[in-house]
């Protein structure tokens, strides 16, 4: 109480000023992982169906400027994944 239950009236002022109620918005997953695929900010949370990619095979999807970070594996939403696999796929029908 006191200073905690204080602390947490100023900060929901401030985010009523921010316009940030979330009253009005639907509850969403709150993830911990962002999707890196530039443009994309869906959460890649594993339990949401996100991936771990290897940068380069995402790559070959998105350009490695539509890759957002630059470590060696990226996160990617669900969605993000189906694209990716959907291209992967169309490419090795190229293939066969
Ligand atoms: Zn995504």
């Amino acid at each position: 109480m006191g200073f905690k239950s204080k602390a947490r009236k100023k900060r929901a002022a401030a985010d009523a000023a921010a316009g940030r109620t979330g009253k009005d918005k639907k509850e969403e997953f709150e993830g911990q992982v962002r999707c890196n695929v530039a443009g994309c900010d869906n959460f890649a949370d594993k339990k949401i169906g996100g991936r771990r990619l290897a940068f380069d095979r995402a790559a070959d999807v998105w350009g490695e400027d539509g890759i957002e970070g630059q470590s060696r594996r990226i996160s990617v939403c669900k969605s993000c994944y189906r694209e990716w696999k959907k291209a992967k796929k169309d490419d090795m029908d190229e293939w066969s």
